[in-house]
């Protein structure tokens, strides 16, 4: 087991807390945001955690959100 430093349970609790918002609208034109999947690794563990993007105003990352929703 990895060895907890003050450094890393910040970064585990800033996992933990950002994997629990799932709902979140953009602030700019209040559309709900898509989430593009993405894993982190850290201290030996994993954590699935949605991206919050903006499709209207941020059209790229249409591109990242359809890939998840082909895989
Ligand atoms: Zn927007």
């Amino acid at each position: 087991m990895a060895q907890t430093t003050e450094l890393s349970r910040s970064i585990v609790e800033f996992l933990n807390s950002s994997e629990v918002v799932k709902t979140r609208r953009c602030p700019s034109c209040g559309a709900p945001m898509e989430y593009v999947p993405v894993t982190f690794h850290f201290a030996g563990e994993a954590w699935d955690v949605g991206l919050p993007v903006c499709i209207w105003c941020e059209p790229e990352s249409l591109e990242l959100v359809d890939h998840r929703r082909v895989a």
